[in-house]
């Protein structure tokens, strides 16, 4: 027993430092990335409900490594997180981004979005405020989306944040909303410019009842505090159909678009019926 004991042990230690060791790899090649330009945006198409007017596009970030190999941001970005590079990494993204957008021919919104780290360790209104003047993109195009995690680990130094950069002319999404533990104290917080109602109440719509109920919930909820609610990952014409019945105002997911290189995409045939 005592022997198996010492090999369980000693297999637990090399399986610690297997992790490690992989995180350190891939904080590395995240910084290599970086360096070596292998990141990319990718932008998604939003839509106004009952007009099917593009209202914007969210920036969506990409790694491919040159060997092809894709690395989903859902993966990438809490490393980022933990070891700091998310900062130098977000702020390309924020500078790219609007590089990207002023240069269109149509002057649409974009969504940028934010991590709570991004909030918390830089002077954040300066830098947004440097690159629009670098950029040349007007405030009022720029949206910033944060989660309420951005909220909870230090409230009144992120509202403060956030205030300041309202004052520059952006305006502040609440993303993920519904799937955190204080969405509504978040809410009360800060004025925000928009709701985003997570993707999962969309994808489990047709599970029953619930998410019917909840979907109605926010709304309302939206509607009696004028904030504009805009519904994530649509993906079928039923979706689209329910959320303009229920008076949603905008609509993001895969029916309208899938995000692309460019912004140029139209709306999809399938959610044109609509409109
Ligand atoms: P998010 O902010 O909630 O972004 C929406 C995600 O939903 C994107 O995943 C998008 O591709 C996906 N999506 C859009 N429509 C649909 C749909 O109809 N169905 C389904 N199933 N999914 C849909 P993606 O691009 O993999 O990004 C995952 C997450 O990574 C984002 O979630 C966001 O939290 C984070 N992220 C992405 N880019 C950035 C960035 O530049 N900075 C930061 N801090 N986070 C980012
Ligand atoms: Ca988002
Ligand atoms: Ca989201
Ligand atoms: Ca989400």
């Amino acid at each position: 027993a005592k022997a198996s004991l010492g090999t369980d042990v000693c297999f637990y230690e090399e399986e610690m430092d297997e992790a490690v060791r992989n995180r350190r790899r891939m904080a590395q090649q995240m910084r290599e990335a970086l360096d070596q330009g292998q990141f990319s945006l990718n932008w998604q198409i939003q839509a106004a409900v009952d007009t099917g007017e593009i209202t914007g596009y969210e920036v969506l970030l990409r790694w491919i490594q040159p060997d092809g190999t894709f690395i989903s941001p859902a993966d990438f970005i809490p490393l980022a997180e933990e070891n700091g590079l998310i900062l130098p990494i977000g702020e390309w993204v924020l500078r790219t981004a609007c590089a990207e957008a002023a240069a269109w021919a149509e002057p649409h919104k974009i969504a940028v979005n934010l991590s709570p780290v991004q909030l918390g360790h830089v002077d954040l209104p300066r830098l947004v405020h440097q690159i629009l003047i670098e950029t040349g993109l007007p405030a009022a195009r720029l949206e910033l989306e944060i989660t309420e995690t951005a909220m909870i680990t230090d409230m009144e130094r992120t509202t403060h944040v956030l205030r300041q950069l309202k004052l520059l002319g952006v305006s502040i999404a609440m993303d993920d909303f519904g799937t955190g533990y204080s969405s509504l104290s978040t809410l009360r917080a800060f004025p925000f410019d928009k709701i985003k109602l997570d993707r999962s109440f969309m994808s489990e719509l047709d599970g029953g009842p619930q998410s019917a109920a909840i979907i109605r919930a926010v709304l309302a909820l939206g509607e009696s505090l004028a904030i504009p609610v805009l519904a994530e990952g649509v993906e079928t014409l039923e979706q689209l159909t329910f959320l303009r019945d229920q008076g949603c105002d905008e609509v993001q997911g895969y029916l309208l678009g899938r995000p692309q290189k460019t912004a140029e995409g139209h709306i999809q045939q399938a959610a044109r019926v609509l409109w």
